[in-house]
């Protein structure tokens, strides 16, 4: 058995290098003489590794002196629960671009706490495009906008952001660090790591620290961003492995020369896959051509036998992971920035093979 081309949506593709040094460090990392997970989360060793981390995932973002950046835990998940939260002020209402899964998802937990305007949403063509930002009406009296950046199941993803003069709340877990974001023009970006960065366990939260003044002190202190700010993320035991792997990640994307040249990697491996795609006479997409995510890319023979007969002949040929989504059936590969180019060109000549077998 060797590595195999693993196109999963998450948890997904790590880099090989960042594995490897893993591996090196996995008995006795530098010179303690333990390993990452043995360490207390108040050594030094672990401070300077989540120090480390910040300092790295600031650098690569580009994040502003005043915004947060938090580690957390209870995944992407957590933060429908949240944001809502402690960023709901006595309005308790809140403005939501639905476009599909898991901008459900979060609608449907900021129910629970509040009023929730659907102001638009892409149900009615099975959530294969973004909806215009443009022309979007807004509540006067709504807390933020909610809007998840890449539908890492439909394989949609925005382009422009909507223009509010309210705070954007944006769900990046399947595209942060896949292209650049210019984050002083959000209000929080989360991320749930185990696509694009790292191990599951770890949750990224960069939010203005303006908008963390709006918590209630009263909030449960696990609920409470303010209580994980004061305590640099560390008011609990946070999740230590997946951080220093994370930190891993970071510094592999800060020596292939940042989110600028990860980008230019990304639209490439796009770009491939989408031509061939679009060229064949077996594969579609449905995904409208002007809102196609870089990182997830469903497609489909439009026959369900030919499909799950695809999927069951790429597994005999090392490729993992290439069924779709439930809810969306047909195949997905999703390429985050750890899948190399030669992942991609493999697929394709596998995908033209089975074509023409056809
Ligand atoms: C995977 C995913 C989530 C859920 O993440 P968890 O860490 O499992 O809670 C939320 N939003 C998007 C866009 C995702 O891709």
């Amino acid at each position: 058995m060797s590595r195999v081309y693993n196109f999963s949506s998450g948890p997904a593709v790590l880099p090989e290098t960042v594995l490897k040094k893993a591996a090196s460090e996995m008995l006795e990392y530098g010179e303690y003489g333990m390993s990452v997970m043995e360490m207390s989360h108040r050594s030094s060793a672990f401070t300077d590794i989540i120090d480390e981390a910040e300092e790295l995932l600031t650098g690569l973002m580009n994040i502003p002196s005043d915004y947060q950046v938090l580690f957390l835990q209870g995944g992407a998940s957590t933060q429908f629960t949240m944001i809502p939260m402690n960023l709901m002020t006595d309005n308790k209402t809140i403005d939501i671009i639905h476009t599909g899964v898991w901008t459900e998802k979060a609608i449907k937990e900021g129910k629970k706490l509040g009023k929730v305007n659907i102001i638009a949403s892409s149900e009615d063509r099975m959530f294969t495009y973004i909806p215009s930002v443009e022309k979007l009406h807004y509540n006067k009296d709504a807390d933020y906008i909610h809007i998840c950046y890449n539908n890492t199941i439909c394989g949609t993803k925005y382009n422009t952001l909507p223009e509010a003069d309210i705070p954007v709340v944006a769900d990046m877990s399947s595209c942060i660090l896949s292209e650049e974001y210019d984050v002083s023009k959000y209000g929080v970006i989360f991320a749930g790591a185990q696509k694009n960065i790292g191990p599951a366990g770890v949750t990224v939260v960069i939010i203005k620290k303006d908008l963390m003044k709006r918590a209630d002190a009263n909030l449960p202190s696990m609920l409470n961003f303010n209580v994980y700010a004061e305590n640099k993320s560390m008011f609990n035991t946070p999740p230590t492995y997946a951080i220093y792997i994370s930190k891993l990640v970071f510094q592999w994307i800060k020596d292939l020369g940042g989110v600028k040249e990860i980008e230019k990697i990304n639209r490439h491996k796009a770009a491939l896959l989408y031509d061939f795609i679009d060229n064949s006479k077996l594969f579609k997409s449905n995904v409208d051509k002007n809102f196609r995510s870089l990182m997830n890319i469903p497609f489909t023979t439009g026959s369900k036998e030919l499909d799950s007969l695809f999927v069951k002949e790429s597994e005999k040929n090392s490729f993992a992971n290439l069924q779709g989504h439930k809810s969306a059936g047909g195949m997905r590969a999703s390429i985050y920035n750890a899948m190399p180019v030669e992942g991609v060109e493999s697929l394709i000549k596998f995908m033209e093979k089975f074509e023409l077998e056809r």
